[in-house]
């Protein structure tokens, strides 16, 4: 029988490529999901099949789908005031003014429309301030879909009897080597691999750039003491310790990971949950590095069209709002923390070594005795279980990627998952799983 979805994409499929808007949408022929509505914690599919949602979009929604505080706060200011005019508005240092008060580490801000465009901006501002090129990136780290960005290390292919380090590729074509010639790529949680780099090509570098909780690796997150070390490298050397905040921050806790860590960047991105599920993002920082941005030669420019649109920005009013005067954030990790207990009964019953990695808001599950310390230690996990388990789960109405590097997202709507249910369906996920 054709599903519709299946339908769906065939008729997408002459006008977009691979038939799907995002290459990452496409799960196959069979598997491609077109989405009809989602609602708090759960999603509906075109065939009308209901699942709770741990994708969460990639991460934006922290409250849930549709949630009315925000969504009459965006509909006021659509309808009553405008989207953009070319001109500024009240709305943006009012929302600067939520940020700072649940990140204390932000003196300043500037506006984005996405994670990307946020890491642009807040690389592009190191980069003026400190007249120096090279960035340090981490293994298995995202920071968006820029050429720069682009380049990864290979851990899928890398054959660890053989090789010391995994290659270092583009994700595809169309990434001109060149690219490539500010980035150094360290593997998380190593001091040497850090001080080798800063004794190098220290004189150049302008900053350090990481998700301290690696949420596009499984929630693998730095240590303390690295967190620690990357602070005081940076500070020694006249570099800048940017945080990729966009998946944890507003997120993990009122104050992203500096919160949970206690060290501050000297800039940071946000994007995701600052809008609850509307295109908005931020990056942000210490005043003197942030007024780099200005006009002239030595001034580093910023901006565009769609930059502090009143749309994102009533979404991100409502949203900060809400983060800032509710438990919310309490909630989100009341019950990302019994979920692990729920999958932690599970994986027990069938004698599965696991280990959660990150916060209960945005926790990976790894296959194996420890929790990796980084992207190379992943890969003695085993993924391929969890896959198999994932597919299953998607199967029993239970939404998720099904790639043990996208960690599971909690929402606050999800304080009405049946635990039971979600019990039951995780053990046949993981029955059948273990059959195949
Ligand atoms: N940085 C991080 C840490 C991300 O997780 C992402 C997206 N997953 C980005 C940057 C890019 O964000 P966007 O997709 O909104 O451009």
């Amino acid at each position: 029988m054709t599903t519709i979805n299946k339908k769906l994409l065939q008729q997408a499929q002459p006008h977009l490529p691979l038939g799907v808007a995002d290459t990452y949408r496409y799960w196959g022929e069979e598997e491609t999901i077109f989405v009809k509505s989602m609602q708090g914690g759960f999603i509906t599919d075109s065939d009308d099949r209901q699942y709770v949602d741990f994708r969460l979009a990639y991460g934006p929604i922290i409250l849930g789908y549709r949630d009315n505080r925000v969504d009459q706060e965006v509909i006021k200011c659509i309808t009553e005031r405008g989207t953009i005019s070319g001109f500024n508005s009240d709305l943006e240092a009012e929302v600067v003014r939520l940020i700072k008060g649940l990140c204390p580490n932000i003196e300043k801000v500037r506006f984005a429309n996405s994670g990307t465009e946020a890491v642009i901006g807040a690389v592009r501002t190191a980069r003026g301030f400190t007249g120096r090129n090279k960035v340090v990136v981490v293994e298995g780290g995202f920071h968006g879909l820029y050429d720069e960005m682009m380049w990864k290390s290979d851990v899928d292919n890398w054959n660890t009897e053989q090789q010391s380090a995994p290659e270092i590729i583009p994700f595809g074509a169309g990434i001109p080597e060149n690219s490539r010639e500010h980035i150094e790529i360290v593997p998380l949680n190593d001091f040497d691999a850090l001080d080798e780099v800063f004794a190098r090509a220290g004189d150049d570098i302008a900053a350090i750039l990481i998700e301290p909780v690696m949420g596009n690796c499984g929630s693998i997150s730095s240590t303390q003491k690295y967190m620690q070390k990357l602070h005081d490298v940076c500070s020694d050397n006249g570099s800048l310790l940017i945080m990729d905040e966009v998946k944890t921050g507003f997120r993990v806790a009122k104050g992203g990971v500096q919160e949970l860590y206690g060290i501050k960047a000297d800039l940071s991105t946000y994007a995701k949950a600052i809008g609850n599920g509307y295109p908005v993002a931020a990056f942000g920082g210490r005043a003197d590095v942030m007024d780099m941005i200005k006009f002239g030669a030595d001034g580093v420019t910023h901006g565009g069209t769609y930059t502090a649109n009143m749309i994102g920005l009533s979404a991100a009013k409502a949203t900060l709002e809400v983060l800032s005067e509710t438990d919310a954030l309490a909630t989100v990790n009341k019950v990302g923390a019994s979920i692990k207990e729920v999958l932690a009964r599970v994986f027990a019953r069938f004698d599965i070594e696991h280990k959660f990695a990150g916060p209960d808001s945005m926790f990976g599950v790894h296959f194996g005795e420890e929790i990796p310390q980084n992207y190379r230690d992943w890969k003695k996990t085993d993924s391929k279980l969890y896959t198999a388990f994932a597919h299953n789960l998607i199967e029993n109405g239970v939404m998720l990627e099904p790639d043990s590097r996208e960690p599971w997202f909690i929402c606050e709507a999800h304080n009405t998952v049946d635990l039971e249910w979600l019990e039951v369906a995780a053990t046949q996920s993981m029955q059948k799983a273990l059959e195949d």
